[in-house]
């Protein structure tokens, strides 16, 4: 393989590379990092500096970066079969991934269907919830109730069940209505006593009830990020909040589609949020974290009940009419696997509570600097937001994108971080050593200190 200098390379993307979510205009020219190797907790660039990976790999990456056994799982595989289908014929990873889905799944959901990103996974479960209640007899039941704030993906099914205006109001005419609830924990008592109280929370329930007993007769399905919302600014929902979700979505009638594409796969302590409530969804969408951060896969699980509703006589055409090219692929199955055997011989879930805890008392510490507005924590997962007034609670304006600033500020201490916004994101591999972590938050700390002095 030919090694290319970072300026070549550099070159290459800008000419040729159009990035997701960036204003071109500003990457072309600017001195991007390219990556071109990852080790443990670790990315390096083309010149060899390494970054602890703050965000895992866009929320992705489980057991650090080059992970001997999940790199074998796949050196194995791709010299047994790279790639069959799953349209009218079965493969050993798909089966035995689905097998062991199923086991580690809330109980109840015990059926896989197959894609290759979160977007699609969610897709899948929204139309999965619409063809059901037509199966039922229920056809009137076509519309989704889902959350202000919540992000599904960019696909436009996804979208349509998403509630971030900045990223989806351009589209707004190719989308499909739905009803809006309040977001889990509403934006404007994120700072606020309400919020620990938990009093928020339950306040966003009660309209969320009143809303389902208003349009229950056209509610086909409920979507939710369980425990938190990602892409919304890391915001927490209260203890219970889920299970009451479960409770309304049984009293109605509804679906509930929990996408846990974000916190799936141990990022909450537990391997899956619902299942940290003790909630089986009817439909969940797993993706990010599913291959250990390798290869593109997505999964659906769903329930023996809306599973027997596409089961028939094939001329009633009660067939699941969806599929990807891609789906089901055997090397990103195997590393799928090879990625469960991990949680299991690392112990991993298990070695979660010391470093939740280090993270809780380091996000604590920093609400002690001045632009530090509100600081919340998801298991792994932590979000630090920036104020420019305390006491006002005011936002920075957002085009002085001080949540970037710094990010790049970061870099200096080896450090490397996206933001949402004003809201600073910790997303570390889950298999980060609490030394690492306390770099991460030195890092991040300082950062923070330098950019809002
Ligand atoms: C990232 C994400 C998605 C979309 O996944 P893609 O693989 O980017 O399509 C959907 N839902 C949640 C909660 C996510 O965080």
């Amino acid at each position: 393989m030919v090694e290319l200098d970072t300026q070549t390379l550099r070159q290459y993307d800008s000419d040729y590379v159009w990035h997701p979510f960036t204003q071109m205009s500003e990457w072309e020219g600017a001195e991007n990092l390219v990556i071109t190797r990852g080790e443990g907790s670790f990315v390096i660039d083309s010149d060899g500096n390494r970054y602890l990976d703050g965000v895992a790999a866009m929320w992705t990456n489980v057991h650090g970066h080059c992970r001997a056994e999940i790199n074998d799982a796949i050196k194995a595989q791709v010299d047994r079969l790279e790639h069959s289908t799953l349209l009218g014929l079965g493969n050993d990873r798909a089966a035995l991934l689905a097998k062991r889905l199923v086991e580690i799944a809330p109980p109840g959901l015990c059926k896989v269907f197959y894609s290759d990103n979160g977007s699609t996974a969610v897709e899948i479960g929204v139309k999965m919830a619409f063809q059901y209640q037509r199966q039922v007899g229920r056809g009137e039941k076509t519309k989704f109730i889902c959350f202000d704030n919540s992000y599904h993906g960019d696909t436009v099914g996804a979208m349509s069940v998403g509630g971030i205006d900045i990223y989806h109001a351009v589209y707004s005419p190719l989308l499909f209505p739905t009803v809006k609830a309040p977001s889990p924990y509403c934006y404007r008592c994120s700072l606020s006593a309400e919020r620990d109280s938990g009093s928020c929370g339950m306040l966003c329930l009660k309209e969320l009830e009143r809303l389902m007993a208003l349009h229950a007769h056209e509610l086909a399905g409920l979507v939710i990020e369980p425990n938190l919302q990602g892409a919304g600014g890391m915001i927490v929902q209260p203890p219970g909040f889920v299970k009451r979700v479960r409770e309304l979505c049984d009293r109605f009638g509804v679906l509930m589609i929990a996408d846990e594409v974000a916190v799936g796969f141990g990022r909450t302590g537990a391997m899956f949020a619902c299942g940290k409530e003790g909630v089986t969804p009817d439909i969940m969408a797993l993706s990010k974290g599913i291959s250990g951060g390798y290869l593109p896969l997505a999964a659906t699980l769903t329930t023996r009940k809306v599973y027997d509703a596409f089961l028939g006589a094939y001329g009633e055409l009660k067939t699941f009419f969806h599929g990807h090219t891609f789906t089901g692929n055997p090397i990103a199955c195997a590393a799928a696997l090879a990625s469960l055997d991990l949680f299991a011989s690392d112990r991993l879930l298990e070695s979660l509570p010391p470093k939740i805890a280090y993270l809780r008392d380091r996000l604590q510490g920093l609400l002690e600097l001045p632009h530090v507005g509100d600081v919340r924590q998801e298991g792994m997962i932590g979000g630090i937001e920036l104020v420019l007034d305390k006491p006002s609670r005011a936002p920075y304006p957002w085009e002085e994108r001080v949540g970037v600033r710094v990010c790049l500020e970061a870099r200096k201490h080896g450090l490397f971080l996206r933001p949402l916004g004003n809201t600073i994101v910790i997303f570390p591999p889950l298999s980060v050593s609490l030394a690492e972590l306390g770099l991460l938050m030195d890092g991040v700390e300082a950062s923070i200190g330098a950019v809002t002095a």
